[in-house]
């Protein structure tokens, strides 16, 4: 599963090879020049992760850093900086201001590929090709497969997304308004009890393979995936 990745960069040069590198790399790329041009872009869909130029004409990037982090519904996309200079200070201020990385340029694109992997493992797994296994039950990304042992669970897309990010987020409770930000994204305007109907599906793909008590109900507060 690709990530959507929003370069908010100024130099067109730049941008082009950043955009070319990360779609070699298979992920899905929105570009803007400056911080007015990247808040029109998130207000329509979220990024997965943005990657973000610190001199920008107008409202710098660590403006809109902080705009983005001061934002319930955007605070928490990730955040790489971009940065010409290599300075202590601005490296600090970066970081203060939420980004979760700092690249200094001039940079490899394999290296902006491992910043890009490492940051998005820790805090957006599920849109990682990395293989999941929790309970005896396997999730592959890449192939979309899910099995347990070597019988495979057919699931729908939906269902197929919900385990993905319930596998990557176990052991906490998931509210269903956050499952529909999360799974079905923030602009869907979707019924909650969707969820639910998604949920029984999820079981049922699950039950023959009697791993069906790994989604439980958590009363008045919603779901958890848990193998204990
Ligand atoms: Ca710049």
């Amino acid at each position: 599963m690709a990530a959507t990745v929003l370069i908010v960069e100024d130099e067109p040069a730049i941008q082009e090879l950043i955009a070319y590198n990360l779609q070699q790399a298979g992920h899905a790329v929105l570009q803007a020049e400056n911080a007015e041009r990247a808040l029109e872009l998130v207000k329509d869909a979220l990024p997965d992760l943005v990657l973000l130029d610190w001199m920008l004409p107008g409202a710098s990037g660590i403006e809109l850093a902080r705009r983005l982090r001061g934002d319930k519904r955007t605070k928490a996309i990730p955040i790489i900086m971009l940065t010409a200079r290599s300075d202590e200070q601005d490296k600090l201020a970066g970081l203060e201001t939420g980004a979760d990385d700092y690249i200094t340029k001039p940079f490899s694109p394999r290296e902006l590929n491992a910043r890009i992997k490492a940051v998005l493992r820790r805090r957006a797994p599920e849109s990682t090709d990395d293989l999941v296994e929790i309970g005896g039950l396997q999730l592959d990304p890449v192939s979309h497969r899910v099995t347990t042992g070597s019988q495979p669970v057919v699931l729908g897309p939906t269902e197929f997304r919900l385990l993905h990010f319930f596998m990557t987020h176990p052991e906490r409770v998931h509210s269903r308004t956050q499952l529909l930000d999360q799974v079905w994204g923030d602009h869907v305007f979707v019924e909650e009890r969707t969820v639910d109907v998604h949920i029984r599906r999820l079981r049922k793909a699950l039950e023959p393979a009697a791993q069906d008590h790994l989604v439980q109900t958590v009363r008045g507060a919603g779901y958890r995936f848990s193998e204990h």
